[in-house]
């Protein structure tokens, strides 16, 4: 048994509804907040599918009434701002987010500001005042349509400015009231898609893992999140594998209650600036350096660290990668590195070059990489070894 008893905190998570069919729940839940909702999605469009045709005749038929907003892209504090600004005049008793990452943060964002009606620029993290958020919010419930951010459990929306930042907004308060995990929706997701987002998925639960505020009971999370994604994320991506739906969805939902109590790591550390300087997808930047940080991370450790709690969970994964229990601690952390670069391989993740990325570059994305998630990677790397991770995947 890994874990020390040592004091932690589990933050708030929404009420939870998962599993094959769960959409259909949402007309009641909806309803048991009043009639006239906000419905924030994608544009890859939910709304014109079988499932959002079902739903919106479902909604109609329980005397709902709706607006719906959709959100192009990764959204900008500019977008929030404009769509409260508009719709600030209606009342609305809840708002549904549907779609992926973006969809739901916008829609959490969104959410959290319609009843204050002030800018998101006022509550951004490390950009500008930084005020205390005090509310209200509007109860906003998260429909995932992609296994990737995890969004529907966290407590922050990442909002982008594109050339300049991708910030948090954050509150205990923004939380979801409720997720509605439906893995059904992920049959109409492209492999593309399933390989970013699911490597999103994972790199946030190995982040959270041997993140230094991990505690017992994120790690047992963590564990069944790690298993669940280490056969459906290439069968999903290889075969749309429907059997591997459920167990994408669930590692996916993992991995944002993880990160919301224990941080993430360098990988996350990076994405913060290349996702903002660059027009790089956020799962993109984490499929494509995920084996390369976790090279770096267990390098650093070995060095500098070597008794670190770290070391021992990076190999226990690596073991239950290789399905045997009898692999030596290097043995072990080295096939788990060598399966994340077959993943990247296999998965077909694009080279930062493909987003116009040069060595030239690397020096700023570097020097803006270290607040956020940095701060929570179990090891403080080196301004050269960052470097090293983002030169491996030019
Ligand atoms: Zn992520």
């Amino acid at each position: 048994m890994s874990g020390n008893f040592f004091p932690f905190s589990i933050a708030r998570l929404p009420r939870i509804e998962f599993g094959s069919g769960a959409l259909e729940k949402l007309p009641e839940i909806a309803a048991g907040y009043g009639n006239h909702l906000l419905i924030v999605t994608g544009l890859r469009s939910f709304a014109e599918s079988e499932a959002g045709t079902r739903l919106f005749a479902q909604l109609r038929q329980r005397g709902l009434a709706w607006e719906q907003v959709r959100v192009s892209g990764e959204p900008s504090p500019e977008f929030v701002d404009a769509t409260v600004a508009a719709l600030r005049g209606t009342p609305f008793d809840a708002v549904v987010g549907i779609g992926g990452g973006s969809a739901l943060d916008a829609a959490k964002a969104i959410a959290g500001l319609l009843r204050p009606g002030n800018s998101v620029m006022d509550h951004l993290e490390g950009v500008g005042p930084e005020l205390p958020y005090h509310g209200p919010s509007t109860p906003f419930i998260a429909v995932p349509t992609t296994a990737g951010t995890g969004s529907e459990a966290t407590k922050n929306a990442v909002l982008t400015a594109p050339g300049g930042f991708k910030k948090s907004f954050r509150d205990d308060r923004l939380v979801a009231e409720w997720a509605i995990v439906d893995p059904d929706l992920l049959a109409t997701c492209p492999p593309a898609l399933i390989a970013a987002d699911g490597l999103d998925a994972f790199t946030q639960i190995l982040e959270s893992f041997v993140s230094t505020r991990a505690n017992p009971l994120t790690d047992a999370l963590a564990r069944s999140g790690i298993m669940a994604a280490r056969d459906a994320l290439p069968a999903l991506h290889r075969q749309q594998s429907a059997a591997a739906r459920a167990p994408m969805a669930y590692a996916s939902l993992m991995s944002g209650i993880c990160l919301a109590q224990t941080g993430l790591g360098a990988v996350h550390g990076l994405a913060s600036p290349l996702g903002a300087f660059f027009p790089i997808p956020h799962g993109v930047v984490c499929g494509t350096l995920v084996a390369a940080a976790t090279a770096s991370n267990i390098a650093a450790l070995e060095a500098r660290a070597p008794e670190h709690p770290a070391l021992p969970k990076y190999g226990e994964i690596g073991r239950r990668f290789a399905m045997q229990k009898g692999l030596s601690g290097p043995e072990a952390r080295a096939f788990l590195v060598d399966s994340l670069r077959r993943w990247e391989v296999e998965l077909a993740l694009p080279r930062l070059a493909a987003y116009g990325i040069g060595e030239s570059d690397l020096p700023r994305i570097v020097a803006a990489s270290r607040g956020g998630s940095m701060k929570t990677n179990p090891i403080v790397l080196t301004d050269a070894e960052l470097t090293d991770i983002l030169a491996c995947r030019l």
